[in-house]
């Protein structure tokens, strides 16, 4: 769901409090609310175009800001701008980019990225988020969640990471069989065996897991993180916690 916006208030509140009610109970409110049928994002998408059109800048930037939340990337704003450019003039592209710049920063980020707010990964994650995952929270660093999917033959998890989330190096013990299967559905993440390069994550990315191997995995700083975990049934399993991924090894990843 949209955050509930505030600005008309904010800024009109006392000039124009009609406009301020209409801006942010009913735009706002109830249009951009309706999510089923067109979401946050695409929402976002055709605001900015309108904005560009019209060359109203100010207005352009708050929305790039907001688009962003909703999980615009910079590539994606970028070629918006650059194909408009063709149709509503092209001083206006070279007025935007800058915009672009100042909401995005000038750093190259993945196109798998998705820093924006949670309500708007959750809708471009496949699997619902659930619950936050209270019960494994002293085995992680920030927040996760955690939706069971099912639990017959092979229990399977929706394992969803916030920025900058991930958990303590773990090994999944088994005596035969076991281990661990993630597959990766939403946003950039990563996975790193003991003694072994980080390995970065992206949509479709599956990633084995042997039994008994010590490892971790979670989202990028700067990034949600989604995947699927399978808990391989095998003889005598259980998962044993370890140390957490420390910060300086974490933080030089990109
Ligand atoms: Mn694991």
């Amino acid at each position: 769901m949209a955050k509930k916006q505030t600005a008309g208030r904010d800024h009109l509140g006392k000039l124009a409090p009609e406009f301020a009610k209409y801006n942010d109970d009913v735009l706002f409110g109830e249009i951009w609310a309706r999510e089923e049928e067109l979401n946050p994002r695409d929402r976002s998408l055709i605001t900015i175009a309108a904005l560009f059109s019209a060359g109203l800048y100010p207005q352009l930037k708050a929305h790039l800001q907001m688009g962003k939340a909703h999980g615009l990337t910079k590539q994606e704003v970028v070629e918006t701008v650059t194909q408009l450019a063709f149709y509503c003039g092209w001083p206006k592209a070279w007025s935007t980019f800058p915009l672009i710049e100042e909401v995005y920063g000038s750093e190259d980020t993945s196109p798998y990225n998705f820093p924006g707010d949670q309500d708007s990964f959750n809708v471009v994650a496949p699997y619902p988020m659930g619950a936050p995952n209270d019960a494994f929270a002293q085995y992680f660093i920030g927040q996760s969640y955690l939706s069971p999917l099912t639990m017959d033959v092979i229990p399977t998890f929706a394992v969803t990471f916030e920025p900058g989330c991930r958990n303590n190096w773990h090994i999944h013990k088994a005596t035969s069989g076991g281990g661990q299967m993630l597959i990766c559905t939403a946003g950039r993440g990563w996975y790193q065996e003991w003694g072994k390069e980080a390995q970065e994550l992206h949509p479709g990315d599956v990633v084995a897991i042997p039994p008994n191997v010590k490892h971790w995995h979670g989202a990028a700083k700067d990034s949600w993180f989604q995947h699927i975990a399978q808990e391989v049934p095998g003889t005598n399993t259980a998962s044993e916690w370890c140390e957490p991924v420390d910060d300086e090894t974490y933080s030089k990843l990109p």
